[in-house]
């Protein structure tokens, strides 16, 4: 099979997953008829032995949404054992037939649409919207990953002197464990899912452990639309069981989402195994920055920012943390935020004039709160809202900075620090925004052209937003991923991404 070309690897020929306007009263009838329809019961089980059975709980109203059976430590030992010898038989399938199974799984994923919506707002509490938008790019990825997949059956002929045949090619690496984040429980855990699979390789997956049960169904639809059983293999279960995965000797490969501490540890783990050594690659958070200079339209800078920081309930990795706004126009542009901050709708996600959902449990929210009341014991608190009591509530809440280096970790829910900055400070801020080390996403509201170009070559982020708001990364048109404490790269959603799944095998035939 020959490689494919640079225009199938950037822009391989695919839809993008079709939105429905809300507006159109039959198209959200149809969908929210789709949602309601979704019935349980919802269950999550290992593929190898499990150890106790508890419920999963919904951040909405701690209302029980199914249940997980987590899986035993020492029943790894098999599920990987089952996941190695799986890997020759799926690893020699051809790459079309791996592609296809893909496409298949993106079009099911769309048939039963209600049953992951239903999902994504109880067990993971997001609203209609980003449910949708979830669900959409959970199918935008398995169609991008198999319209890039003869990447790995290619063979290349490569140049040599006469007598000599030289071949270069791709192929799976072996078991790759893929551990992800509740944050976006679909889309990431069958993003990393997909890649590792249509590559070749054998997946054992550990989602979060607070939404296991979506994973479960999205497992469930890959294995209807062709995957091996124990070419993909479920290990629901707390970091113990991903820590496990990571040390077992015959992991090829990890793949990781989630928090940066969690990532350095992997990493560790991975150089004090025995054994092959295996590639880490990891996407974690930021504290990340927008710089609004006194050009910047200040109505697309509030519109901006309430996106940016409050929706999805603060808890995307690309969200707003740090808004470093230009100092003569502080006053005015605090002052808007706060008051567009009030018309913030917060609670039952599966209300459609809510804007902010629950965060995810309320370990979260402890620690969400916590940080808001000291910042208000520190007199630093600007605005805060109000949450309703009974679910996992946070309300939005913007804090005031004295400076920048004042936050160095990321806050994962709807907490936006402002810091202001004098007129000839503009290099110096972009510094210490980058000496905090991440690296995720960065924006700018400015008029200034020069400015912008100065941002776009050097602004420490892989994802550069200017003059919009710095989420919903789509993919194919916006490969997401940062450096720095924010992650390996390369990026989800983009042309680089399958290779490093990939193992490069080089055959030279004296003839
Ligand atoms: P987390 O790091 O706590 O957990 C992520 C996963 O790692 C979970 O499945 C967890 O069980 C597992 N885990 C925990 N300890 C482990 C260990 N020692 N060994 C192996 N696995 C272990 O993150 P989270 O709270 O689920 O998600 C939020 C974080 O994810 C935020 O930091 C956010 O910025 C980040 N994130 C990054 C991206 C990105 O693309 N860069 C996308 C989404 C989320």
């Amino acid at each position: 099979p020959r490689l494919p070309s640079p225009s199938e690897i950037y822009q391989p020929q695919r839809a993008n997953s079709k939105g429905v306007e809300f507006g159109d009263r039959q198209a959200l009838a149809a969908l929210r008829g789709s949602i309601a329809a979704a019935r349980g019961p919802f269950m999550a089980r290992p593929a190898g032995g499990a150890t106790k059975v508890r419920a999963v709980t919904s951040p909405v109203d701690g209302a029980a949404v199914g249940e997980v059976a987590e899986t035993e430590e020492a029943a790894i030992r098999d599920m990987m054992a089952a996941a190695a010898r799986a890997f020759p038989s799926w690893n020699r399938t051809g790459v079309e037939a791996r592609a296809g199974i893909l496409k298949r799984a993106a079009d099911l994923l769309e048939a039963r649409r209600g049953v992951f919506l239903a999902l994504l707002q109880i067990e993971a509490g997001k609203t209609l919207d980003d449910a949708l938008a979830e669900l959409r790019e959970a199918a935008d990825m398995c169609r991008y990953y198999a319209g890039q997949a003869r990447l790995a059956g290619a063979e290349i002929r490569l140049p040599g002197p006469t007598g000599e045949d030289n071949r270069l090619r791709y192929e799976g690496r072996g078991v790759f464990v893929c551990i992800s984040p509740w944050n976006f429980p679909l889309a990431i855990f069958l993003g990393q899912v997909a890649a590792a699979l249509v590559t070749g390789n054998a997946v054992v997956a550990k989602p979060a452990e607070q939404t296991p049960l979506i994973a479960a169904q999205a497992v469930a639809l890959l294995h209807e639309a062709g995957v091996p059983r124990a070419a993909l293999q479920l290990a629901p279960g707390a970091g113990n069981i991903g820590a496990a995965l990571v040390a077992d000797p015959r992991t090829a490969g990890v793949v990781f989402t989630g928090a940066v501490e969690v990532a350095q540890h992997i990493n560790r783990a991975l150089a004090a195994r025995d054994g092959a050594l295996a590639p880490l690659i990891a996407e974690t958070g930021g504290v990340n920055a927008m710089i609004v200079d006194s050009t910047a339209l200040i109505e697309q800078v509030v519109d901006d920012v309430l996106a940016s920081a409050f929706r999805s309930a603060g808890q995307r990795c690309s969200a707003l943390r740090l808004l470093c706004v230009q100092e003569d126009i502080a006053a005015v542009v605090i002052e808007r935020l706060i008051g567009a901050a009030k018309e913030l709708r917060i609670g039952d996600p599966r209300d459609l004039g809510v804007h902010v959902g629950p965060v995810i449990d309320a370990d979260a929210k402890e620690k969400l709160d916590r940080h808001v009341a000291e910042a208000r014991a520190a007199g630093r608190l600007l605005y805060c809202g109000e949450a309703p009591q009974g679910g996992c509530f946070v309300a939005p809440a913007i804090i005031r900075l004295a400076r920048v280096g004042d936050l160095r970790q990321e806050i994962f829910g709807p907490v936006l620090h402002v810091a202001t900055w004098r007129a000839g400070r503009f290099d110096a801020l972009i510094e210490e925004i980058e000496a905090g080390g991440y690296g995720l996403t960065f924006g700018l509201e400015t008029r200034i052209e020069t400015r912008m170009q100065a941002v776009a070559r050097s602004a420490p982020a892989g994802n550069i937003y200017i003059n919009r708001n710095m989420i919903g990364a789509v993919v194919g048109s916006q490969p997401f991923g940062g450096f720095g404490l924010s992650g390996t790269g390369p990026k989800a959603g983009g042309p680089d991404y399958l290779r490093r799944f990939l193992r490069e095998i080089t055959v030279t035939t004296n003839t």
